[in-house]
């Protein structure tokens, strides 16, 4: 019977650190772990670079902070942002006792690089496959608990909410088609990002921000969706990300006239890099990656890119870090541009360009992962705790996975142990009503004309023209315009294949379903924030403007489009600055 005490919908790092808090907190508990892929093939498993937590003498909690808030341009919550560092090498030595294999100094302690916006050297990396390596680590410690009843290739369609209360979802089986209650006393939604909203992401398959969509559908508010993340540095064609680790064992970024460009753009006075033995001393390629993406569009406009076989591209070089340190801090760098560019970055520059990676926004949650909405809750890429703000600092995103996955896997528990037993009636009657809908919409449906291939690319395109790394009014409003007509015409929507046993064709029609939401929100929370902060550059308000948006944007499902409204930052010890990095702060 699929009845539990607290539902988890995700496998990726966060569902896993969700669910061993569970185990670990109550033993008693029954946790259901429901995931659309196996739990290994989660986004988690594809990061590179590392996760960031203070550890070295030569840094300091406030200066994580500082950092993490300035990057965030200030729209980071700040009583979040503390507790988050704070906890934050408590969780990863913890990974390391559960068998994480952190890379190591000659000397045997955990060794740092640094990442971009870091002021300091705070990112610990297992080689350059630290997702691969924290991801097997959560699932085998995972695999200890009998509590934890795992429900693979499960995928989640509604939430169900009875008496005022999150008590579970509805999901399709797979391998059967059936559409079944897995019903629970609080929901923990861990599904990670959206990136797939855009035409070209570092992010895999899955990423189509299904869990935002679940939440929104039940009225809960989505925070700060304007803002979105484009890496500096994808591989063109692929979309496939080239780590930051890159940059940050010196690898240096140039035009089409072997110019180091990132020197005529203001990114903050360049990064003074503590290691002695490091190649590059002074490393402004460790700006933040919304600056950096920005300064690709202005040296296309200056005509300093350079043609590639799928558009303009710029180059990342590390030739001058040598083969034994490529193949020792960066092999997978080596090996990714070798396959998927064709070039062996030993000898040649890699093509880059900016490619979308990451959404700060999400869910809206508190600090202990809960949302407005009584018994769920929410932690990952999927919530917007804010920890993130504006603008994500790259290693920041893996450690909120734990502490964050940690805490709303606790409070979940919390929020169970304190309510009735489950009455599965109502639930089943919701299950057999979505069952309809999802048959009706889908599978018995005829004289359908629209495709899912056509609705979902111009979804993506439309994304990219207005609400990519610059915006305007009137490309936000044509992009909103674009996406109001594809809602309807996907509802005209027709699919070939009426099966019941992996209907993948079914599972992508859900997935565009819930990309169509997102993008709506994005657009929307993009054309009512009229400054330019982070990663929401407007070029028709170039400035930040504080007086009136220093507040996060809150996405409420409306009748027809989403209704924006807004809510404070909590600003507690660091009042609103100008943005700079690599310089010490003045407190
Ligand atoms: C290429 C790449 C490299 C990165 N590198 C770094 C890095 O070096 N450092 C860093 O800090 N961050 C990095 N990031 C970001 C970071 O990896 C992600 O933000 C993070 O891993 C997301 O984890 P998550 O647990 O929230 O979601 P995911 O790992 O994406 O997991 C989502 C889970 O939800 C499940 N799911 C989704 N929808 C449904 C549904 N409808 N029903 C059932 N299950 C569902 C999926 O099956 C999956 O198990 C990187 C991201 C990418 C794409």
């Amino acid at each position: 019977m699929p009845v539990h005490d607290v539902v988890i919908v995700g496998g990726g790092g966060a569902g896993l650190r969700a669910a061993i808090a569970v185990a670990e907190k109550n033993p008693s508990l029954s946790i259901a772990l429901v995931s659309k892929v196996y739990p290994m093939r989660s986004h988690t498993v594809a990061a590179e670079g590392g996760a960031a937590a203070v550890i070295k003498d030569f840094d300091s909690f406030e200066n994580h902070i500082y950092d993490t808030i300035s990057g965030g341009d200030w729209l980071v919550d700040q009583d979040a942002i503390e507790l988050f560092v704070k906890e934050a090498p408590n969780e990863m030595i913890q990974m390391e006792h559960w068998g994480c294999p952190w890379s190591r100094e000659p000397d045997g302690t955990v060794a740092v690089r640094p990442f971009g916006g870091m002021k300091k050297e705070r990112t610990w990396f297992a080689s350059d496959k630290t997702g691969f390596h924290m991801l097997h680590t959560l699932f085998q410690t995972s695999l200890k608990y009998s509590s934890i009843v795992p429900y693979d290739e499960w995928f989640a369609t509604k939430l169900l909410v009875e008496d005022g209360r999150c008590q579970g979802v509805a999901a399709l089986d797979l391998r059967t088609g059936r559409l079944e209650v897995i019903a629970g006393r609080s929901v923990v939604i861990c599904t990670g990002g959206a990136g797939k909203v855009f035409p070209f992401t570092t992010n895999g398959a899955i990423k189509t921000g299904d869990g935002m969509s679940l939440a929104y559908r039940a009225r809960v508010p989505l925070k700060d969706m304007e803002f979105v993340q484009y890496h500096p540095t994808g591989l063109p064609g692929t979309g496939i990300l080239i780590t930051e680790a890159a940059r940050g064992e010196g690898g240096i970024l140039v035009n089409s006239e072997g110019y180091r460009y990132l020197q005529d753009y203001d990114l903050g006075t360049p990064l003074d890099v503590t290691d002695p033995n490091h190649p590059v001393k002074k490393s402004m390629e460790l700006g933040p990656r919304d600056r950096l993406s920005q300064a690709f569009i202005h040296e296309q406009k200056k005509g300093r890119t350079i043609k590639g076989k799928f558009g303009d591209v710029l180059h990342l070089d590390v030739r001058h870090l040598g083969e034994k340190r490529i193949d020792s801090k960066i092999p997978f760098v080596r090996e990714l541009a070798k396959k998927y560019a064709g070039i062996d970055p030993v000898y040649e520059p890699i093509p880059i360009r900016p490619v979308l990676h990451y959404f700060m926004g999400g869910i809206d949650t508190d600090i202990t992962g809960a949302t407005t909405l009584p018994g769920l809750y929410a932690a990952g890429e999927v919530a917007c705790v804010s920890i993130n703000g504006a603008n994500r600092l790259g290693s920041n995103s893996l450690t909120e996975l734990l502490v964050f996955g940690a805490r709303a896997g606790l409070a979940a528990a919390d929020f169970a142990l304190n309510q009735p037993p489950v009455d599965l009636a109502p639930l089943r009657k919701q299950v057999v009503d979505e069952d309809a809908r999802i048959t009706r919409a889908y599978l018995t449906k005829s004289g359908g004309t629209e495709r899912i291939s056509t609705i979902r690319t111009e979804m993506r395109d439309t994304m990219e023209e207005g609400a990519g790394i610059y915006r305007t009014d009137e490309g936000l409003k044509a992009t909103c315009d674009k996406l109001a007509e594809l809602r309807e015409r996907f509802a005209n929507i027709s699919l070939d294949d009426r099966s019941f046993t992996y209907n993948t064709e079914l599972i992508s029609v859900l997935e565009l379903d819930a990309m169509l939401d997102v993008a709506e929100v994005v657009a929307h929370s993009a054309l009512a924030r009229k400054e330019s902060r982070g990663s929401h550059q407007r070029t028709d308000f170039p400035k930040r403007d504080d007086e009136s948006y220093l507040r996060h944007s809150m996405a409420y499902r409306g009748e027809g489009s989403p209704r924006i409204d807004y809510k404070d930052v909590v600003i507690t010890r660091w009042p609103p600055g100008e943005r700079v990095y690599g310089q010490e702060q003045s407190k």
